[in-house]
């Protein structure tokens, strides 16, 4: 069988480097998005030659096409997307500038449609393709100073069954993950200062504890197989239940 091709935007940590991990297991040829190109060559040196460092700023939206042509041009199809790369702001409403706003709408939300449609014009020509967005929980329950991030997730979920429908016809899944509380520098920075916040989390999450990047990994490899052929437009929670938690 054809070796698959894989894009994970922010694969040098958390759960993109946690998913580029398993993808390079499974033998999935991973190409891994990332700003910082040091961190990112050393993850790819760390994951061996089925992972290919490819520096890029998401949010400068005007670069993707030349990001897309390299890897489609190198590999000549590519099957797997995942939108991972993200950034959080935690301030109160009332502190967030339209500035701020903006910026994490651009880097969480209109990259992912940008990305998403370059890579989906390769994708409708192959007849085939898996796309994996990651929104969160604050795209399921108000979660306090963090509004821009909450809309950016929210406009995700709502975005992922559009790209199911529109793309379905050709082929091409596409499904969402939405992680509750995983350990990460990225929650570390939102918890690890706010005690009061870290055990609303756990005492609201069923099995009492964070989720380990593996376990997102885990459900992101899943939607790319076969055994996931008749899924589209899913939204997944990995939370430990607490989506569903009192
Ligand atoms: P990390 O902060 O650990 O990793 C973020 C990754 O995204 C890094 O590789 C970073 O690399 C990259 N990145 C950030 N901005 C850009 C950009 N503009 N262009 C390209 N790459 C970028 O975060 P997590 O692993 O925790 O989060 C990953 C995703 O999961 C995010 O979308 C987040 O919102 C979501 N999520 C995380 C949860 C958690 O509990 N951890 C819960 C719910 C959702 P670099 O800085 O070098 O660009």
């Amino acid at each position: 069988m054809k070796q698959k091709v894989a894009i994970i935007t922010g694969g040098s940590s958390g759960l993109g480097l946690a998913t580029a991990r398993k993808f390079t297991q499974q033998n999935i040829r991973t190409y891994i998005i990332g700003r910082n190109k040091e961190k990112l060559q050393d993850v790819a040196a760390l994951l061996g030659s089925n992972c290919t460092a490819l520096a890029g700023d998401v949010s400068l939206l005007s670069t993707l096409p030349d990001l897309v042509d390299q890897v489609h041009h190198e590999q000549g199809q590519i099957d797997i997307l995942v939108n991972n790369a993200g950034i959080n702001l935690k301030k109160p409403l009332t502190e967030v500038t339209d500035e701020e706003f903006q910026r994490i709408i651009l880097t969480n939300l209109t990259s992912v449609f940008s990305l998403t449609r370059e890579v989906a014009k390769r994708m409708i020509v192959q007849g085939a393709g898996s796309i994996i967005n990651i929104s969160s929980m604050t795209a399921h329950y108000g979660i306090p100073k963090v509004i821009a991030y909450s809309a950016s997730k929210a406009g995700i979920e709502g975005m992922t069954r559009a790209m199911a429908v529109d793309l379905s016809p050709s082929g091409i899944r596409v499904n969402c993950i939405a992680p509750g509380f995983i350990a990460t520098p990225m929650s570390s920075a939102a918890l690890d200062n706010d005690p009061e916040r870290k055990q609303k989390v756990l005492s609201r999450t069923p099995m009492g504890k964070l989720g380990k990047p593996e376990d997102v990994a885990n459900a992101a490899y899943f939607l790319t197989t076969e055994e996931a052929a008749f899924m589209t437009g899913v939204i997944l929670p990995v939370d430990g239940g607490n989506s569903i938690g009192f």
